[in-house]
């Protein structure tokens, strides 16, 4: 969900909340007598330098592994284009800067709480969210200074990490975390990154005509700007949504765009049966790992990447682990984008009582949380997704959406190759159909 902010400025320290620091769930792994300090040969390779795999091995090298992270880019960040997105702060009962802290990562990045903002139905109506906390930090994404991505890697640099760029995995071997990012698209992104003279804020826009069963957002901060539309189906008409989501702004918030540069992106939300692949852990959007309803990532990819480093300290299963702590929202998310599917924009007013009635961080705390309806519609919502999960409008043939531009670049990663088969004209692999959901 998108904001508009209020606290001033974006801020390298700040919570964005003077609360004391609540008992965070999220724990930095111990290091498993087995996996003693002596045991420092037993080096552990991450292959993805995102979130996921930056978050995993800092653990594993504060605990004292030696760790080699193998990243097919020539630096961090290369999929985004510096354009904002919110690190969520709902699905769980503690803030994520806190549970950031709590695994010894102190959050270096630029980041800005956002408490308040603005949502637009398709009626025409709009009304005001807010919540005493914040409700999602507003990040850069890329690699330049600033942003989350730059900031783990100086993290993960300090903490004795080697990482290798420009080096593309194409199999694992030894002790390997794999954490290259997406494999498919269930959810697509275009949009703008630009300077522009606007104040603050950030606007949601639900709205079929500018983003079919996703969202349209705006969100300012400090003189930067980022636009997008996020859609689930639809994407080969990328263009005229994201044409009508700028002229949506313009005519509702007197748009103005300085050095504009177009950008795209590309999500993919599943829940695995298996997080595991040729014995090796699987984190973050590569396991599928992301909100359904919303395509927020980055929670779960710091999440998995912390599970993943204390299942080879602690010597757990990390199977265990990430079907006790993710498994559970991660079928809410699925419930939740059934539930939005299902009712359409009729349900727009029942979307706004809930968001309204209250504190509306508390209200998407509660979305999250495991109930009786959740667990009967799971079934369900898991078949529907099966049957959604492809966008229909997108032939593959004569297409420059962002996913078609991505496979062109994309030959089969590591994952493919463990796979029990070849992959199909849509980049997607039979791992993809029969492993996951
Ligand atoms: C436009 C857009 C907006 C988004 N907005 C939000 C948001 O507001 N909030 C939110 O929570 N999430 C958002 N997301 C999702 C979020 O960015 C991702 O979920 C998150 O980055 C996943 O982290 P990751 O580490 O799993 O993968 P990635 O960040 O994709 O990192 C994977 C890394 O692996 C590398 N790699 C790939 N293949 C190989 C290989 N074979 N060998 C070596 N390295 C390899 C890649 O180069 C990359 O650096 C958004 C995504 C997009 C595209």
């Amino acid at each position: 969900m998108i904001m508009s902010h209020a606290q001033p400025s974006l801020t390298r320290t700040g919570t964005g909340n003077d609360r004391p620091a609540p008992q965070s769930p999220i724990r930095a792994p111990h290091t498993h007598p087995a996996f003693a300090r002596e045991d420092v040969s037993n080096q552990v390779t991450v292959i993805g330098a995102g979130p996921a795999g930056l978050v995993c091995a800092i653990a594993l090298a504060r605990a004292g592994r030696r760790v080699l992270v193998r990243e097919w880019h020539r630096n961090v960040g290369m999929r985004f284009h510096g354009d904002f997105q919110g690190l969520e702060n709902w699905s769980g009962e503690t803030d994520v800067l806190d549970d950031l802290r709590a695994a010894g990562i102190e959050p270096t990045f630029d980041h800005h709480g956002v408490t308040r903002g603005t949502v637009y139905d398709s009626r025409g109506s709009h009304y005001q969210v807010q919540s005493a906390r914040a409700l999602f930090y507003l990040v850069r994404r890329g690699s330049d200074e600033g942003c989350l991505d730059h900031a783990l890697l100086r993290h993960a640099i300090a903490a004795g990490v080697e990482v290798r760029f420009e080096d593309r995995a194409s199999d694992a071997e030894g002790n390997a975390v794999l954490a290259i990012g997406p494999r498919r698209a269930d959810i697509i992104a275009v949009g703008y990154v630009f300077e522009t003279h606007m104040a603050d804020g950030s606007w949601l826009v639900l709205d079929e005509r500018l983003a079919p069963r996703g969202y349209a957002y705006l969100l300012i901060h400090a003189g930067r700007g980022t636009l997008a539309s996020c859609m689930l189906k639809g994407f080969k008409q990328q263009a005229v949504y994201l044409e009508r989501t700028v002229a949506f702004f313009r005519s509702q918030l007197g748009l103005t765009m300085r050095a504009a540069k177009p950008f795209g992106g590309f999500g993919n939300f599943r829940i695995p049966r298996s997080a595991i692949q040729g014995g090796h852990p699987v984190i973050g959007e590569q396991a599928g790992f992301q909100d359904a309803l919303a395509g927020f990532g980055m929670r779960y990819a710091i999440r998995s990447g912390l599970l993943a480093a204390r299942s080879i300290l602690e010597a757990r299963d990390y199977s265990s682990l990430w079907r006790e702590e993710l498994r559970p929202l991660l079928r809410a998310g699925m419930v939740n984008r059934f539930i939005v599917n299902l009712i359409g924009e009729r349900g727009w007013p029942a979307v706004e009582k809930l968001l309204t009635h209250g504190d509306a961080r508390i209200a998407l705390q509660r979305m999250y949380r495991p109930s009786i309806a959740s667990r009967i519609l799971f079934p369900i919502a898991q078949l529907h997704h099966l049957g959604t999960s492809r966008d229909p409008s997108c032939d593959h043939i004569d297409c420059d959406c962002v996913w078609c531009q991505h496979q062109a670049e994309h030959k089969p990663p590591i994952a493919d190759r463990n796979s029990r088969g070849g992959s199909t004209p849509t980049g997607s692999t039979r791992a993809d159909r029969g492993e996951h959901l």
